[in-house]
């Protein structure tokens, strides 16, 4: 039998945008935006365009160059607000406007100033004119878990019938319970007229940290779209984490038997490339994307791991794309397996760039004991960022991005396979407009594994 589809509605361009210190310019975000394509997310909400210039114009570059998801812009409930995001989601192939209007009594009181009868006009009206516009309409009743639930039908079936097709349940404050949140589901799914019509779903916040808990348990009780983000970055104590709730359901068919599309050997790149853009370290013990999610330290486990990995291991590191522990890369292995590496991290280049990052990372290497993502990470955003520095990243500011598991040094033979045909790095030469560098070589064949570097 088919398993249920699951919309991921990824929303790191513009909810975790919001988290203090993620803030991205025009270009990150098309960096990222193109990666969540990758990965497969099948909704990216690129930004909320009245918000500022730099919104108006991610989004729109977004909705021009990202053709596969859906490009969604987020929209107060009044007109402008609705223009302006259609606005900047013509080029796209599928748009949707997102609009929101806060429900509970709290915010209408203190924050909006007005009263329900008037909130339930506002949301009808706005939604029928973004109907106006585009065919895909996403409402969101803001504080949905905190609002009187019997007004809260109200508004959901006011918005179906002005032409919203999906939904979205936001526990804004990530107030509530598992339970409580997938009872409200069930709540919506039998008292309102013409639910069955509409996707349905979840928007959760980890100010408990259950926010991954609580979009399952929506999923459990008929929400088919998922609200998430790259590490779980967001307002506050951040959104349900993408790479979570898509593991859980491929760990854990047996209780969530549901099927997204998301390529899950993408997540583990997707979350260093978002970590390297927002200079925001992954917690090393956060679930998937950490460090230390497949590190085994205890004695006792890393006994049971070379005896049968199943003793330990509920998933396998390549699953999430966490790179193979048995790729070493040393000063020797050429560009081929620097160039795989970067992918790895979430990073394609251009011959040109990759001869700069090659550059630097000999450079590098001849000079400190240990090169470790981190530093490639570095290096990659001095690149990236045009810094002029001829220096390698890792020395160049204070900032460290986290390695990406734990260090793994093999023996020098398994690092000689990549470097037959690249060339030798003393023959590399700078990127455009510079003379080629000369960079002193000396012998350091006895120093060799000390510039080994994997995971
Ligand atoms: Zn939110």
């Amino acid at each position: 039998m088919d398993r249920p589809r699951i919309t991921v509605f990824d929303t790191t361009l513009r909810d975790g945008e919001q988290s203090p210190g993620c803030s991205m310019n025009v270009e990150e975000k098309l960096r990222l935006a193109q990666q969540l394509d990758r990965l497969g997310v099948d909704v990216i909400e690129a930004g909320f365009p009245i918000a500022s210039d730099g919104d108006f114009e991610a989004v729109q570059r977004i909705a021009a160059s990202v053709r596969r998801p859906v490009i969604a812009g987020l929209a107060r409930a009044c007109t402008g607000d609705v223009n302006r995001a259609w606005q900047a989601l013509q080029g796209a192939a599928r748009p949707r406007i997102h609009v929101f209007l806060a429900t509970s009594d709290i915010h209408l009181k203190y924050k909006l100033r007005i009263t329900r009868e008037q909130c339930l006009e506002q949301a009808r009206e706005a939604v029928r004119h973004a109907k106006s516009l585009c065919v895909d309409i996403e409402f969101s009743p803001e504080d949905a878990t905190r609002t009187d639930v019997a007004f809260l039908c109200q508004v959901v079936e006011a918005v179906i019938a002005a032409g919203a097709t999906t939904v979205n349940i936001p526990d804004t404050v990530g107030y509530s319970m598992p339970e409580e949140y997938g009872n409200l589901m069930r709540t919506l799914r039998e008292k309102v007229a013409g639910i069955d019509k509409v996707t349905i779903s979840t928007h959760c916040h980890n100010d408990l940290g259950l926010a991954v808990a609580n979009s399952l348990a929506g999923v459990q009780q008929g929400a088919r779209q998922v609200e998430c983000t790259i590490n779980g970055i967001g307002e506050r104590a951040g959104n349900a984490s993408l790479e979570e709730i898509v593991m859980v359901m491929r760990v854990r068919p047996d209780r969530y038997p549901y099927e997204t599309t998301v390529a899950s050997e993408h997540l583990y790149s997707s979350s260093q490339m978002l970590a390297e853009i927002t200079r925001v370290p992954v917690q090393p013990n956060k679930a998937i994307t950490g460090r230390n999610a497949f590190a085994h330290e205890a004695g006792i486990h890393q006994d049971g791991m070379l005896k049968n990995p199943l003793t330990y291991e509920i998933m396998t590191p390549q699953s999430v794309g966490v790179p193979d522990s048995r790729l070493v890369l040393g000063k020797h292995s050429g560009r081929h397996a620097l160039a795989l590496r970067c992918e790895q991290l979430g990073h394609q280049f251009e011959r040109r760039e990759l001869d700069e990052i090659y550059r630097r990372f000999v450079v590098l290497a001849d000079r400190i004991k240990k090169v470790q993502d981190s530093h490639l990470l570095e290096l990659i955003h001095d690149v990236a960022s045009g810094n002029a520095s001829k220096g390698d990243g890792a020395a160049s500011h204070g900032k460290k991005f986290p390695p990406a598991a734990a260090s793994l040094p093999l023996p020098r033979a398994a690092a000689a396979g990549a470097n037959s045909n690249d060339a030798h790095p003393a023959q590399v030469s700078g990127s455009a407009g510079q003379a080629p560098v000369s960079i002193p070589f000396t012998d350091h064949h006895s120093e060799q594994e000390d510039y080994l570097w994997g995971v």
